[in-house]
C-alpha cells in the first residue's frame, strides 16, 4: 500500500426529512447565495424545504446552472456573490450545482484569471467560499468530495480542478428527494457511481485487500440494488442504499493507498465536451474498451473482479476476463445506458476527433501508469463501437 493523508471534513446528513436539519449550519447573519439548476427542485419540494430551513437568513438566489456546467454561467453567479457581499454557498441539486458551486466558491477568492482554477487544476487557490450542499441526485460523489468538473462552452473544454478548500461543510443525503428523477438520470447515477468505484479499484499492482473489498462491496451493491431501483422506483429503501453507495464511491476513502486510473473519465470528458452526451453515457461507452485494451496490464485485477462481483469461476483466464467485460456491459445496458458509440449516432469519425481532442489537451499519458497513450485511447473507442 501506498502512503497516503486522508482527509474529508464533509458533515453528512443523511435520510428522509434532513433538509430541516441545515438551520444551524449556515452561520448566523450569513448572507447566503442558494444555487440550483433549470428548476427539478421547484417541482419536487425541495426549493420549498430549504427556503423554510433558511427562513432566518437572508438568501439570494442563482438558477440555471446546466448539467455540465459552463464557466460562462458561473462567472455570472461570481460577479453576485462580489456586489452582494455573499459570504456562504448552498448548493441544492445535482452534481453539475455542486461542481459549480465549488467553482464560483473558489473563484470569488481567486486572484488573477480564474481560469487558471481550470487550467492548472485547482493549483492556484488559496482559499473558497464555505458552502453546503443539498443533494438531489445520487452519483458523482461530488457532495463528500473536494473535486469539480467545469465545460467552457466557449472552447469546448471540460476541465476537473481539486482542492481541499472546496469540500462542502455538510451535504444533505435525502433519498426520497429521487423519486423524481428521470430514470435517466437513475441509470446514469448508478453507472456513475460504479465506473468511480472502478477507476480505483481496476488498477495494479496493489495489495491492500481491505480498499479491494469495499470497492467490490460497492459494486456487488450497485449490481443488486441498481436494477431493483428502476423495478420499485418508490421504494426508498432502495433509493437510500444507492444514494449511499454514489457517495462512498468517490469520497475518497476506497482510493486511500492505492493507484488510481481514471483514462474511462477522461476520453469521456471529450465525448461529452464534443458530442453533448451525459457524463455516464460516455463513462458506459468508454469503460468495456478501456478493459477490453488493458486486459493483459490488468489481467490478476481483472479475474478478481470476474470472481468476486460477478461469481465467475469457470473457464479458462482470458473466457473469464471476456465473460466479465460482457457482465460489465449488461449492466450499464441493463441500467437503461447504451455503450456502443453507435447508438448514440457517433461512427469512426469521432473516434478520429475524440483522438484529436486528446492529443491536443495532451491526455496522453493515461490510467494509473500513465501508458494508455493516443492509440490505446483509439482502440478502446473501437472496441465500442
Ligand atoms: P446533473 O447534471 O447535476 O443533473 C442532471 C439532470 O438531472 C438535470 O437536468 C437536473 O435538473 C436533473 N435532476 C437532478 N435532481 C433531480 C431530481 N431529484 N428530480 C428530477 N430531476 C433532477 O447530473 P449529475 O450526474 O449529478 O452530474 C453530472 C456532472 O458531474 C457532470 O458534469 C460530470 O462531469 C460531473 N462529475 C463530477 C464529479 C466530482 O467528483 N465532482 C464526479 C463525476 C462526475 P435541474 O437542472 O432542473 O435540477
Ligand atoms: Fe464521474
Amino acid at each position: 500500500m501506498f502512503n497516503f493523508d486522508f482527509y474529508n471534513p464533509t458533515q453528512i446528513l443523511f435520510g428522509q426529512g434532513q433538509i430541516a436539519a441545515i438551520t444551524p449550519l449556515v452561520p448566523a447573519g450569513a448572507r447566503v447565495l442558494m444555487l440550483y439548476g433549470g428548476g427539478s427542485i421547484k417541482r419536487n419540494g425541495v426549493y420549498d424545504e430549504v427556503k423554510a430551513a433558511l427562513s432566518g437568513h437572508t438568501v439570494i438566489e442563482f438558477a440555471g446552472i446546466e448539467p455540465n456546467p459552463h464557466y460562462e454561467t458561473l462567472m455570472k453567479a461570481v460577479d453576485i456573490v462580489k456586489a452582494e457581499n455573499i459570504d456562504f454557498l448552498l448548493a441544492v441539486g445535482g452534481g453539475s450545482v455542486i461542481d459549480g458551486t465549488k467553482f464560483v466558491a473558489a473563484a470569488a477568492q481567486h486572484d488573477g484569471d480564474p481560469w487558471l482554477i481550470l487550467e492548472k487544476g485547482g493549483k492556484t487557490i488559496t482559499s473558497a467560499l464555505p458552502f453546503g450542499a443539498v443533494l438531489t441526485l445520487p452519483a458523482t460523489g461530488s457532495e463528500m468530495n473536494a473535486a469539480s468538473v467545469i465545460t467552457r462552452a466557449a472552447t469546448q473544454q471540460k476541465r476537473a480542478f481539486m482542492h481541499r478548500a472546496v469540500f462542502p461543510k455538510f451535504s444533505v443525503l435525502d433519498p426520497s428527494k429521487t423519486f423524481t428523477l428521470p430514470l435517466r438520470q437513475v441509470g446514469n447515477g448508478v453507472v456513475d457511481a460504479f465506473v468511480h468505484t472502478m477507476e480505483q479499484y481496476m488498477t495494479y499492482p496493489v495489495d491492500a485487500p481491505l480498499q479491494d473489498r469495499w470497492a467490490e462491496g460497492i459494486l456487488q451493491t450497485l449490481v443488486e440494488q441498481g436494477p431493483r431501483t428502476l423495478a420499485e422506483p418508490e421504494n426508498l429503501d432502495v433509493r437510500a442504499n444507492i444514494m449511499w453507495c454514489a457517495t462512498m464511491a468517490l469520497n475518497g476513502i476506497i482510493g486511500v493507498g492505492v493507484p488510481q486510473d481514471w483514462a474511462t473519465h477522461m476520453i469521456g470528458h471529450e465525448l461529452t465536451a464534443l458530442y453533448g452526451l451525459d457524463h455516464a453515457q460516455t463513462l458506459a461507452v468508454v469503460l468495456p474498451g478501456i478493459l477490453g485494451v488493458r486486459r493483459d496490464a490488468k489481467r490478476a485485477k481483472l479475474l478478481q473482479y470476474a470472481a468476486r462481483v460477478w461469481n465467475i469461476t469457470e473457464g479458462g483466464e482470458d473466457e473469464r476476463i471476456a465473460q466479465a467485460i460482457e457482465r460489465t456491459r449488461g449492466f450499464f445496458e441493463q441500467m437503461g445506458v447504451k455503450t456502443r458509440l453507435s447508438d448514440y449516432g457517433l461512427d469512426g469519425g469521432a473516434i478520429d476527433a475524440v483522438v484529436a481532442r486528446l492529443v491536443e489537451h495532451r491526455m496522453v499519458k493515461l490510467g494509473e501508469h500513465r501508458d494508455v497513450d493516443a492509440d490505446a485511447s483509439r482502440a478502446a473507442l473501437e472496441l465500442s463501437r
